[in-house]
């Protein structure tokens, strides 16, 4: 892929830094957030280097489609699919940290 030397979600996807994968395909990889928020916090992340949601390309269609395919499936794998939660954090000031576009998937909050 387009890997970003200085990214480390790029760093995670060709396994030079190491996650608890969870999930992965051609495009797609998701791993367990190493601070999470709630029991269940994983992060699901295209391989392709994409900064954030607002740069977006119309090539990027079918990633995008795949993601929300993926949130579904690993709700349903962590057994929070009766209640979850799906957040992006889009731009500095939205506390976006990671520039490398990725969807929190979050759940089990009370237990
Ligand atoms: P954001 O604020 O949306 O950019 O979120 C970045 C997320 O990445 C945070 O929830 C961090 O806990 C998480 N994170 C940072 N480094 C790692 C890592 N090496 N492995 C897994 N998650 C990470
Ligand atoms: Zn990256």
């Amino acid at each position: 892929m387009n890997e970003k030397k200085d990214c480390i979600f790029c760093q995670i996807i060709s396994r030079k830094l190491p996650a608890e994968i969870v999930f992965e395909s051609e495009k797609i990889i998701a791993f367990k957030d190493i601070n999470p928020s709630a029991p269940v916090h994983i992060l699901v992340v295209p391989k392709k280097h994409i900064k954030n949601l607002s740069e977006v390309k119309e090539e990027d269609k079918e990633i995008l489609g795949e993601i929300q395919l993926v949130l579904s499936n690993l709700a349903k794998k962590f057994k929070i699919e009766d209640a979850f939660k799906v957040s992006v954090n889009n731009g500095k000031e939205a506390d976006q940290v990671i520039f490398h576009l990725h969807y929190h998937l979050m759940g089990k909050f009370k237990s």
